[in-house]
């Protein structure tokens, strides 16, 4: 398979405050759970997606209750706010009054060609950008009449059927997303988008399932197009709390270096060497990097037979050792301490790193 770099050759679009597109970054959405004219549950659950580090939030709108809460749900957060509509072009409209940072809406569903335009025209003025999402499970029914069930092509030429109506408009700021449920369908989708689409591509694998298998489905499927250099922005859905889709968005990002404000923890599965309780300390060193925004690499080790050097990529690192825990850096040890305190030593050094990132 050819290797394509997408991010970087993409159009640039701008998110609220975000520049999404045209860089080596993936931004992380999520999606709210709550009913969205319900402001303070929604306000509530859009906090804690920011704290576990959401930076664009989507919510859903399907009536006018929903529209009308648009604008205090704005006032009260500050990531941009993507407002998700099905065909009805009056909630579209709005929505964009209302402030939304960007719409999710296919403009061929919206219907007669005043509506398309009325709402291309708003989206104009307020200067936000329109995603188009495309999913295997609702393709119009000429492309599935023509490929008999959906495909990888099937899903790019509606894309494209999507992106031709706004461009007929002279509207370019466009997202585009090509979800799937199957794995190798979406992974093949967004391969075939990233060779004909100049836009910034959204992933996801929809309906990936509950917590556990959801997030092995997800890191599956996304894991292999972001090796591709594909993906400006992407979102994990699972049937859980949203919460864990952030968490679960960090993490993947992070293995490919795609995380530029999150900590990496590096644990050793433990064997017959171990010294110290080190499922425990991983969990707790792991609980506490989530809230760093630097992209440091803490290790902790079972032993120091072979730790600090099986983790030498570590900014800093305990290693276990009888009674006592060996602090390191790059694999080289810097002091021993004892093992009550270990773990509030590491602790500290973290915090001193994540200092020294924020001074650069
Ligand atoms: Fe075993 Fe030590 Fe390696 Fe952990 S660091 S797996 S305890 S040898």
């Amino acid at each position: 398979m050819s290797q394509i770099t997408h991010r970087k050759e993409t159009r640039q679009v701008r998110v609220g405050n975000l520049t999404i597109g045209g860089k080596d970054e993936v931004v992380i959405q999520s999606m709210t759970t709550t009913k969205t004219h319900d402001v303070e549950a929604t306000v509530n659950e859009i906090g804690r997606l920011v704290e576990a580090g959401c930076q664009v939030v989507r919510v859903a709108c399907p009536d006018e209750r929903a529209a009308n809460a648009i604008p205090e749900i704005k006032k009260q957060i500050n990531i941009p706010l993507v407002v998700d509509i099905h065909f009805d072009y009056r909630l579209a409209l709005k929505a964009i009054e209302g402030g939304a940072d960007k719409i999710r809406i296919n403009p061929g569903n919206i219907g007669k060609r005043e509506k398309v335009e009325a709402v291309v025209n708003a989206a104009k003025e307020k200067g936000i950008p329109i995603r188009i999402g495309v999913n295997a499970g609702s393709l119009e029914k000429h492309i599935l009449q023509k490929y008999g069930y959906p495909t990888a092509d099937g899903m790019v030429e509606s894309a494209l059927h999507h992106i031709k109506i706004l461009e007929d408009l002279d509207f370019h700021d466009i997202i585009v997303s090509l979800k799937a449920s199957d794995v190798k369908l979406a992974i093949e989708a967004y391969e075939k988008a990233a060779e004909v689409i100049p836009y910034p591509l959204h992933l996801g694998i929809t309906e990936s399932g509950t917590l556990f298998a959801g997030t092995v489905k997800s890191a599956a499927g996304l894991g292999a197009i972001l090796s591709k250099g594909i993906g400006s922005t992407l979102r994990i859905s699972l049937s859980a709390d949203p919460v864990e889709e952030v968490k679960v968005a960090r993490e993947l990002l992070k293995t490919f270096g795609l995380a530029s404000n999150a900590a990496t923890l590096i644990s050793c599965p433990t064997c017959g060497r171990i010294e110290i309780d080190l499922i425990s300390i991983a969990n707790e060193v792991e609980e506490y990097i989530s809230k760093i925004k630097a992209p440091i690499k803490v290790a902790v080790l079972g032993c120091a037979v072979n730790g600090p050097g099986e983790a030498r990529e570590a900014d800093i690192g305990i290693a276990g050792a009888r009674g006592e825990g060996l602090l390191f850096r790059h694999g080289e040890i810097i002091r021993k301490v004892p093992e009550d305190i270990m773990v509030e030593e590491l602790k500290k050094e973290v915090d001193k790193l994540a200092e020294e990132y924020k001074k650069e």
